[in-house]
């Protein structure tokens, strides 16, 4: 550790930061822990040039706590609608609901409290206390993970061992460049192939730069069990029926049309859920099946609610 600081590596990250960091990225300024929260969980599971619309749109409704106060679950889906991942638009409605009855409507600004907000792990909570209350607390989302296996040739993850080393790399005197930093560093310069090690402000202390072999964490195989769906695609006057009554296990809340499960059937959409890959088939009719609970909507109406992206790009194309 104190060989790590001797070569002030964080400072090296937070001063290229200050030169060349993607200081324009929406949640990168009028910086409060409420835009610093819904951010994190955007960035969770969606890439950065993704992410931009639909935090600016969150933010345009919701610019802070005490405005996404009242809001209902659906009023949250419906600005997460095509964000996928849905399960972090219901931590947002709980943890908000939470900070309001439980935190006086302010976001907690110590560990303990943050991380047991719904949604909130150690690297969202640790984002939160750095970058939005300048506390000296370390992140490990997959770029930093990057950049120390890089630094320091580690072939595979070792949870504690990663959580120390972006502890000791901590610029803490200048804790918000460093953390905007190492993550900038990890997207735009230490690239999985041909990262651009001439432009890094930590190329002579990077070890792998100095053999010249770049590791590439192994992410986990994950085993997608096959599902196979058929769709009601019920259209009435330019209206579709949609309903939230399935048994599906998943996409809870969302709306969709009317589904039964298959045993197999050839697939007109496949899409890949995190453990599940659904074969879908739309079959069109235009008689809503009895006993489902629903609503009709045009398709103008449908951009507005949340619902699966394949399925809303389906209808959409349905002319
Ligand atoms: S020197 Fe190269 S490999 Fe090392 S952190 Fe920088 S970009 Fe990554």
């Amino acid at each position: 550790m104190e060989a790590i600081r001797s070569i002030n590596l964080g400072e090296k990250i937070s001063n290229w930061y200050v030169e060349n960091g993607r200081q324009n990225l929406p949640w990168r300024y009028s910086i409060s822990p409420y835009r610093v929260w819904i951010s994190e969980v955007m960035l969770q599971q969606t890439q950065v040039n993704t992410a931009i619309a639909y935090f600016e749109r969150f933010m345009a409704k919701y610019p802070d706590l005490q405005t996404i106060k009242n809001a209902t679950e659906d009023d949250i889906y419906n600005l997460w609608s095509g964000l996928g991942y849905y399960r972090r638009a219901n931590y947002i409605f709980q943890a908000k609901e939470l900070i309001h009855n439980k935190f006086r409507g302010e976001m907690p600004d110590n560990y303990d409290e943050l991380i047991s907000l719904p949604g909130v792990g150690r690297s969202t909570a640790g984002a939160i206390l750095s970058i939005a209350f300048n506390k000296p607390y370390p992140i490990l989302d997959a770029n930093v993970k990057k950049v120390i296996s890089r630094i320091f040739f580690k072939k595979d993850f070792e949870e504690k061992v990663f959580w120390n080393l972006s502890e000791d790399i901590l610029d803490k005197k200048n804790i918000f460049n460093f953390q905007q930093g190492v993550m900038d560093l990890g997207s735009q310069l230490c690239l999985p192939k041909n990262p651009k090690c001439n432009l890094c402000p930590v190329n002579n202390n990077c070890q792998s730069n100095l053999r010249r072999e770049f590791p590439l964490l192994s992410k986990k195989a994950t085993k997608r069990r096959k599902e196979f769906l058929e769709f009601q695609l019920i259209e009435k006057n330019q209206k579709y029926f949609m309903t939230k009554e399935h048994n599906l296990g998943y996409w809870k809340n969302l709306w969709i049309p009317p589904v039964r499960r298959l045993d197999h059937q050839k697939a007109e959409i496949i899409h890949h859920l995190s453990h599940r890959t659904l074969n879908m088939n739309f079959k069109i009719s235009s008689k809503k099946p009895k006993n489902v609970e629903g609503k009709w909507f045009d398709k103008k109406e449908l951009a507005l609610i949340a619902i699966p992206k394949p399925i809303f790009n389906r209808i959409l194309s349905n002319d």
